[in-house]
Parts: C-alpha cells; sequence; structure tokens
C-alpha cells in the first residue's frame, strides 16, 4: 500500500517532521496564503490554499489523528467523524478576528440609499423643471406593516441560541483553546425565529414596488450635480427608516449651443457680403431667437457676445453669456457677372492681386493668429 503523503505536502514538511517543524510550516504558509493578506482577485485560491493548510495542520498537530492518518485511517473516526474543524475558526483564533459582544441583531434596519439618474436637456438643466421619477424600489409590506409576521402572530425566541443570537464554540488550535462566538446559525442572528412569516413578504417585511416621486430640479444644475431626497430612498428589512434618494443629474448635449459653465457658445456662418457691409442675423438661444448684430466689417473668427443669454448660475442670481462665434465664407464658383462685380469693386478699392501687409504684432484689426496670440499676452 502506497503511503498517503498529501497533507505532508500541503505543509511542504517531511513525513517525519516533528511538532515544532509543522508549527513553522503552518504559521508561515498560514501568513502566506491568508485572503485578507493578498489581493482581492487572487481571493478564491488563497481561501482554498489557507483551508488546505488549516485542515492538514488540524490533523497532523493532533498525535492521535496524525497516527491513524499515517496509517490510512480517518483521522476523525473517533468523533464518529463528525467533527467539523470551522475555517472560520481557525482565522477567528489565529488572526484575532471574530466578532464578540455581538448580541441579537435587530430585525430592523435602516433601508439603503439610492442613486438614480435623471437626463435633462439644456433648458431644463437652465431653467429648472418638474419631473416625476418612476422608480422600483423596496417599500413596506402592507400586509404586516414590515414586521414579517403572519397576520396574528410574532417572532418567537429562537430555541438554539435562547435569544442571544449566537453560539460559542471552543476549538482547539495552535494557541490553545479558543472560544469563538458566531451568529446563530438557525435565527441567522436575529435571536428570534418567525416561524410563521408573512406570506406577502415571505418575512422580510418589505415587498418590492413601483413608486413616482415627484422631484423639483433646481435652475442652473449641470452633469454631476445630485439632489438628495431625504426618505426617498428603499425601505429598510423589518420595516426600518428609508434611506435616502440621490437624483443625479445628466445633461444631454444640445443640437448647437455647447456649455462652458454658466457660458453658452453658438457658431454662425455668414456671407462675406453681409460681412462687409453689415447685417442683423437671427440665431435660436434658450430664450427663443434672438437678434445678433453683425458691424460692417466684421472679420471673420470673432464674437459677438449676448449678455445674459447663457445659463444660469446655480448659487445666487444672474446668467452666463451666450457667444456667437461667426465665420465668414468667402464665394467660390462664381458667375461671369459675380466676377465682373468683384473685379470692379477690387478696381474701385483699388486693390490688386499682388497687394499683401503684413500683420504686426498689437496691430487692431487682425483677429487671427496674430490677435489670439495678443490675447494670450494681453491676459
Ligand atoms: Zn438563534
Ligand atoms: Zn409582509
Amino acid at each position: 500500500m502506497v503511503k498517503d503523503t498529501k497533507l505532508y505536502d500541503i505543509l511542504g514538511v517531511k513525513t517525519d517532521a516533528n511538532e515544532k517543524e509543522l508549527k513553522k510550516a503552518y504559521f508561515d504558509l498560514s501568513k502566506k496564503w491568508h485572503p485578507d493578506r493578498n489581493p482581492p482577485e487572487k481571493k478564491e485560491e488563497c481561501t482554498k490554499k489557507f483551508q488546505e493548510i488549516s485542515e492538514a495542520y488540524e490533523i497532523l498537530s493532533d498525535p492521535e489523528k496524525r497516527q491513524r492518518y499515517d496509517t490510512g485511517g480517518d483521522p476523525f473516526s473517533q468523533f464518529g467523524g463528525g467533527q467539523n474543524f470551522g475555517f472560520g475558526d481557525i482565522m477567528d483564533a489565529f488572526f484575532g478576528g471574530g466578532g464578540s459582544n455581538r448580541g441579537p441583531r435587530a430585525r430592523m434596519r435602516a433601508g439603503q440609499d439610492a442613486l438614480i439618474r435623471v437626463e435633462l436637456d439644456l433648458a431644463e438643466a437652465c431653467f429648472g423643471t418638474d419631473r416625476e421619477l418612476n422608480l422600483e424600489t423596496a417599500a413596506t409590506c402592507e400586509k404586516c406593516s414590515g414586521s414579517g409576521c403572519a397576520t396574528g402572530s410574532k417572532p418567537s425566541v429562537c430555541g438554539i441560541c435562547k435569544g442571544r443570537g449566537e453560539t460559542q464554540q471552543v476549538t482547539r488550535s495552535i494557541i490553545g483553546q479558543v472560544m469563538t462566538s458566531r451568529p446563530c446559525a438557525a435565527c441567522q442572528g436575529y435571536g428570534s425565529v418567525i416561524s410563521d412569516p408573512c406570506l406577502e413578504c415571505s418575512g422580510d417585511g418589505r415587498v418590492r414596488s413601483r413608486k413616482v416621486i415627484p422631484v423639483k430640479i433646481p435652475v442652473g444644475v449641470e452633469t454631476g450635480n445630485r439632489i438628495q431626497m431625504s426618505g426617498a430612498g428603499e425601505v429598510g428589512p423589518g420595516g426600518g427608516p428609508a434611506g435616502d434618494l440621490y437624483v443625479e443629474i445628466v445633461e444631454a448635449p444640445h443640437d448647437f449651443l455647447v456649455r462652458e459653465g454658466n457660458n453658452l457658445h453658438i457658431s454662425i456662418v455668414i456671407p462675406m457680403t453681409s460681412a462687409a457691409l453689415g447685417t442683423k442675423v437671427k440665431v435660436e438661444t434658450l430664450d427663443g431667437p434672438q437678434e445678433v448684430t453683425i458691424k460692417s466689417g466684421f472679420v471673420s473668427g470673432n464674437t459677438v457676445i449676448l449678455k445674459d443669454l447663457g445659463m444660469s448660475k446655480l448659487r445666487g442670481n444672474g446668467r452666463g453669456d451666450l457667444i456667437v462665434h461667426v465665420e465668414v465664407t468667402t464665394p467660390g464658383k462664381l458667375n461671369k457677372e459675380q466676377e465682373e462685380l468683384l473685379k470692379s469693386l477690387a478696381k474701385s478699392r483699388g486693390e490688386k492681386g499682388e497687394d499683401v501687409e503684413i500683420h504686426r504684432r498689437g496691430s487692431t484689426h487682425s483677429a487671427g493668429f496674430f490677435g489670439r496670440f495678443r490675447d494670450a499676452f494681453n491676459r
């Protein structure tokens, strides 16, 4: 018969290892593989390994069990094969974890906060709006008013833990006898048992339900702003107080208005003749169509600022501006008549094809590259 040495292999010791060697191997490996000491993504692997190590040590550190294992027997036979060495216990004993003073848990607990995102268009974000949120949430069970018990019944004291909500267990470990407390499995730590649960909520005291919650969106909100609605979140287990609901604003992009803080930007294109002669054009804004005056001799790339037609400011009053970026197009694909007209215009203005003027830095009519350059310097 081939001797089974698996447990020795797990601890990485020889089959004749003494107590001290076993203990050292166990200590070192436990430290190395402890799930709390390793990255979360390795938790599953570590937990399995840690459990293997603990079980191997549990058997090999006990002379009687070790002998039975060495001779091919069941190391736990003396205990009727029923003793279960709890993984949690060794963790508690070894690393000082494990809760004491737990006592029974309250059935009634506070509900969770909830977050819902609401998409607004730019006008709604600017002027505020009223919305109705239709959401699924946990509500108090009306049948049992949150108690979780069938009508006329009450929870009874747990027979296993006698209402303490926890059970004690004495385990042997390398540091001697250790008393560990753990939540009572029979009552999940509540200390009481609902033997006749409400059929509507299966004893949870709450049910899923759809709710319509009105929410007032204030003026001037922007993406990422959150509106807190106290008590509009999920009702807690056992009919506990509801958490809060957070309404997070998400601003939908506008077709032609671009937001930059409290200012808005719009970009328009006008023909060269309008730019030369000056004109009035209408642009669409959040406040409806607005007249924009283009002065004669308007230079492409310059802006016209419409005061107070930007976004509303969230706190305090007032609004940002609407900045109109004006691009001037140069006519192409001229017919004969248009060509003649432009030629006579050039002639009338004394402009020749070879005319060139070099922009000087700081020149006032230069809104192009040097204009921007100048602005950057004067800031
Ligand atoms: Zn119990
Ligand atoms: Zn119920």
